[in-house]
């Protein structure tokens, strides 16, 4: 059943196959009626989704317009097939939506982003492989709108506004409704995990450089400075203490960012050294995510001039700086 904000806002919760188990969506009984994010592009997904929305007296037609928190799989990757079939126009920002076109293509930058960090060849194509076939639950987006940050998302009763969050992913944007004080975060904040910043694949262009959990803390500072009460998630239940949670995150990652710099005194070690340490018996699926979560600290310490990081036979290895 899906659970009720405000009268108007249902949260219906979708079935994917990862260890989060599923994704929410929200439906706005509004002018026009809204749906953010979509949840995958599986059977199990679409049936949930048809099924909610029929329990409340709506169908997948009665959809008139999609906005879209980020370019993950679980987040977007309906909304294709949701707007064919009921003409709801997608919104996204632009970065994601380049993002969702090149991903494809993004598999070789990829797998030398990893070798580069220290991983076995082996696991390197396992996690691959797994990632090319997870993509196969999204399809790619023909056409979208862009929302930046700043912009007004009009209802015939209420106004939101994008507030761009970038961090978790490059071009994460959050819904704000200022009047309820409610506040729609996709990834950005969820109560029971802490948010991995995503390692950012560059194009071949840009120098290879992870500014994810950099950019992610200074969204989280964002958000702190916000007036709202409510966070509704994109997995997981709602958060009734916004300021609590963002001081947990914080004080999460000052623990991190001790722990690595202390594993760094034992001598030099690859993200992936470090990886294991912090996630022992990391399944070859979730081994991008840990390398995300340790490169993002390893580049804020090298910022800061706490640690360096040499190349030795393709590899990063970092040490600190004594
Ligand atoms: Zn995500
Ligand atoms: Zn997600």
């Amino acid at each position: 059943m899906a659970l009720t904000f405000f009268e108007k806002i249902y949260k219906i919760e979708l079935p994917i196959p990862f260890p989060m188990k599923t994704t929410n969506v929200f439906f706005i009984d509004d002018s026009p009626k809204t749906l953010i994010d979509t949840g995958i592009k599986t059977d199990a997904s679409f049936e949930m989704l048809k099924k909610e929305l029929g329990g409340l007296g709506f169908s997948i037609p009665s959809i008139e317009r999609i906005l879209i928190t980020h370019g993950h799989i679980d987040h977007y990757g309906q909304a294709q097939k949701i707007s064919s079939l009921s003409g709801a126009p997608i919104y996204i920002h632009p970065k994601e939506y380049g993002r969702i076109r090149s991903v494809i293509h993004s598999f070789g930058p990829l797998k030398s982003i990893l070798l580069r960090n220290g991983v076995p060849e082996g696991l390197v194509n396992e996690a691959i492989r797994f990632m090319e076939s997870a993509q196969k639950m999204a399809d790619s987006l023909d056409e979208a709108f862009f929302l930046e940050d700043g912009e007004t998302i009009p209802f015939a009763s209420m106004i939101w506004k994008t507030i761009h969050c970038p961090g978790h992913s490059p071009g994460l944007i959050c819904f704000y409704w200022p009047e309820k004080k409610t506040l729609f975060t996709g990834d950005h904040l969820l109560k029971e995990i802490t948010p991995n910043p995503v390692l950012y694949v560059p194009d071949s262009k840009s120098p290879l450089r992870y500014p994810g959990l950099k950019e992610y803390l200074s969204s989280l500072k964002k958000i702190e400075g916000l007036d709202v009460d409510l966070l509704l998630p994109g997995h997981g239940e709602e958060v009734h203490d916004p300021k609590g949670l963002i001081r947990k995150i914080f004080a999460h990652h000052l623990e991190r960012m001790t722990h690595i710099l202390s594993l760094l005194s034992q001598g030099e070690k690859t993200s992936y050294e470090i990886t294991l340490d912090l996630f022992p018996g990391v399944p070859p699926f979730e081994i991008f995510l840990g390398i995300s979560e340790a490169v993002g600290h390893l580049e804020i310490l090298k910022e800061e001039g706490r640690i360096r990081v040499r190349e030795k036979q393709g590899k990063d290895y970092y040490s600190l700086v004594s």
